[in-house]
C-alpha cells in the first residue's frame, strides 16, 4: 500500500503562471468598483481588475475538471478492510452562487468500502473540485456524496458540511458566527441506524 497518499493535499494545483485577464473582464470589474462608490483609476485600484480576474479563475478552478477523475485510481487489495473510512474536518472555501460571496467551512466525508478504496487525499480533491465553483451548500453536499457513490460503489457514503456564508454574516441579516450544516447520507448510512450513529459520532455530531 505504498501508493497511498498520506498527505492531505486536497487542494487543486495552483494556476500555471499569470494568466491574461481579457479587457472585457477587467472593464466589468472597473464598473463594479465604480458602482461600489470608488474610482477605478486611482492608484491603489489600477491593477485590481487584473488581480480580481485572476483570483476568480482560481476560486472557480473546479470548472476546469471533472472531480470524479480523483476516484479513478483505486486500490482493491486492502486486506479485506471493509470498515468505515472517514476524512474529518477538511477545510474548504467556496462561493455562493447567489451573491458570489465566500462560503468558508469544513467537510467530513466518509464511506464504507465494498471493494475499492482511494488514497485519502482524493476525497479532499473531490471536495475542492466541487467547492471551487459557484455553489449552494446543499447541492455541493449532494454532489460530493453522489460522486463517491457512483465511482467507488461503496456500501455507504456520508457527507456533512458545516460552513459560514459571508452573504449572511457580512451583509443581509449580519449574523457573524452562524454556520449552516448540511448532510447527505447514502446506502448503509441512510438505511441502518447503527451505521448512521457510528459515522455521525465519529464525525463529532
Ligand atoms: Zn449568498
Amino acid at each position: 500500500m505504498s501508493d497511498f497518499d498520506h498527505a492531505i493535499d486536497g487542494d487543486l494545483d495552483p494556476l500555471p503562471g499569470k494568466i491574461a485577464v481579457p479587457d472585457d473582464v477587467q472593464e466589468a470589474i472597473r464598473t463594479l468598483i465604480r458602482w461600489s462608490g470608488d474610482d477605478p483609476t486611482r492608484e491603489g485600484l489600477i491593477d485590481t481588475p487584473q488581480r480580481v480576474g485572476r483570483a476568480w479563475k482560481e476560486y472557480c478552478q473546479g470548472y476546469e475538471e471533472d472531480p470524479s477523475v480523483h476516484l479513478s485510481r483505486t486500490f482493491e487489495e486492502v486486506g479485506g478492510y471493509d470498515e468505515l473510512v472517514l476524512l474529518k474536518d477538511i477545510p474548504f472555501q467556496s462561493h455562493c452562487e447567489h451573491h458570489m460571496a465566500p462560503i468558508i467551512g469544513t467537510a467530513s466525508i466518509a464511506y464504507m468500502p465494498k471493494e475499492r478504496v482511494v488514497g485519502i487525499s482524493k476525497l479532499a480533491r473531490v471536495l475542492n473540485g466541487y467547492a471551487r465553483r459557484l455553489q449552494v451548500q446543499e447541492r455541493m453536499t449532494a454532489e460530493i456524496a453522489q460522486c463517491i457513490w457512483d465511482h467507488l460503489q461503496p456500501s455507504g457514503v456520508a457527507v456533512v458540511i458545516c460552513a459560514s456564508h459571508s452573504c449572511m454574516t457580512a451583509r443581509g441579516v449580519r449574523t457573524p458566527g452562524v454556520r449552516m450544516m448540511t448532510s447527505r447520507l447514502l446506502g448503509c448510512f441512510l438505511d441502518d441506524d447503527r451505521s448512521r450513529k457510528e459515522v455521525l459520532s465519529l464525525m463529532g455530531y
